[in-house]
């Protein structure tokens, strides 16, 4: 199947790449609200409708009939080994190798810790200026923390390569972009890495369940990311974190939580860290999140990742071939990769009013996001998202410039969260 050649794009052409998806079917396993094209997926994805059922039979059965007899009988203590197993599947890693646990920002902070105990002769870490926030401001915590000379060089994409050089302890890098949605080239940055020397960390918030991801075929060190995106673990469910089984046993993280003790139901007086990837844990999980986050987990592993990756790329390209097709006098950017190999499951532009066109977009029900200063993110899950949903998604939006509703006062008002 491929995108179609003729130019225009028409409503039919996309209608006939639906029928054609190997993935279609799997729509109906999420609950989406009736008229709404969510393209956010990237920020919190849809529920599963099997969420329900599972989150009323750990409540009313595991927690209210089964009680304390549940950690055992009802598997709560396994969750996070269990569900890191099926993670690990997800992003070419072994099974021991993930577990779910905490958030990305606390994991990030743990093997980051972890890798720096690892190369105590060095000082420097490789991060990117441009991340998420949070990686940055953790790292910079542990830094604080650390004091004694350790520092962050700060890099973007163009310059990464010569940044690595044997001063640096760590490479700490989310693999796709969460602003452009580019992909950093895991493999030879990490090959660079190592070649230095260094340890490499990377973020696969954007990459889980979007990107066909081999954590060990590319020889990393340590990741982290999170569920509740296109992963659809619910909001705020679990992140995960990958040590590769040569660190297990050296590379301890500092959280030392009886969670990742040897024996923690021997109740020691001193911390003796588990001997396997059970050392990352910390401390007692949220088992009602992660019993929802694993229904989201076992409708992705139903998935052909490759299916996954092809129905992704071809999703952002009629995206954007439809934007320079029918929205190209309104002022919108590109700001994604024109690539496909270089892009991740998102295509952002830049716009001088992103915020209130958003919220106007929102309004008619296309919810996509806004990211400080300019720019308006579009999220493809392939998983729930069809190609007339992009096609339906680009209709509204050049009606809403064509008859400028942005402008209108409501749109212009800010929310906590955009
Ligand atoms: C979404 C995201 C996070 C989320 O961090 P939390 O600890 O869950 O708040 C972290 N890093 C990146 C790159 C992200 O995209």
């Amino acid at each position: 199947m491929s995108l179609p050649t003729m130019n225009p794009i028409t409503h039919a052409d996309c209608e006939q790449l639906d029928q054609q998806d190997s993935l279609a079917s799997f729509r109906d396993m999420f609950a989406i609200p009736e008229g709404m094209i969510y393209l956010d997926g990237n920020s919190l994805g849809v529920r599963p409708k099997a969420a329900l059922a599972r989150a009323i039979e750990v409540v009313e059965q595991e927690w209210g009939t089964g009680l304390i007899k549940s950690w055992n009988e009802a598997d709560w203590f396994q969750l996070p080994q269990k569900l890191g197993d099926k993670v690990a599947k997800i992003i070419g890693a072994d099974e021991g190798e993930v577990v779910v646990t905490d958030s990305t920002g606390i994991n990030l902070y743990k093997v980051l810790a972890a890798a720096l105990t690892q190369r105590p002769d060095r000082k420097v870490i490789v991060m990117n200026g441009s991340n998420f926030p949070t990686d940055n401001y953790m790292a910079q915590g542990l830094v604080e923390q650390l004091g004694d000379g350790y520092e962050i060089r700060f890099i973007e994409q163009d310059n990464v390569m010569a940044a690595i050089d044997d001063d640096v302890a760590a490479v700490c890098l989310t693999h796709v972009h969460y602003k452009t949605g580019s992909i950093f080239d895991m493999a030879a940055i990490t090959a660079k890495a190592h070649s230095v020397g260094a340890l490499t960390i990377w973020d696969l918030c954007h990459s889980a369940g979007a990107l066909d991801v081999q954590l060990n075929e590319c020889n990393v060190d340590f990741a982290v990311g999170c569920t509740y995106k296109y992963l659809n673990g619910g909001p705020g469910s679990p992140a995960f974190i990958f040590s590769a089984k040569r660190h297990h046993g050296k590379a301890l993280q500092p959280l030392t939580g009886w969670w990742g003790h040897a024996d923690p139901f021997a109740f020691e007086r001193d911390y003796r860290p588990a001997s396997g990837i059970d050392q990352m844990l910390s401390g007692t999980q949220p088992i009602l999140s992660l019993a929802v986050t694993e229904v989201g987990l076992d409708i992705f592993l139903q998935a052909d990742i490759e299916q996954v990756r092809r129905k992704s790329k071809q999703l952002t390209q009629l995206f954007i071939d439809l934007m320079a097709q029918r929205c190209s006098e309104y002022g919108f950017s590109l700001v994604s990769p024109v690539d496909g190999d270089l892009r991740g499951s998102q295509v952002s532009f830049n716009h001088d009013d992103g915020y209130p066109v958003m919220q106007a977009l929102i309004s008619r029900d296309v919810v996509g996001d806004f990211r400080a200063p300019k720019n308006v993110r579009f999220g493809f899950t392939p998983l729930y998202i069809s190609y007339s949903d992009v096609w339906d998604a680009v209709d509204r939006l050049v009606n809403i410039m064509e008859t400028q509703l942005w402008k209108q006062p409501e749109f212009n008002q800010r929310g906590a969260v955009t």
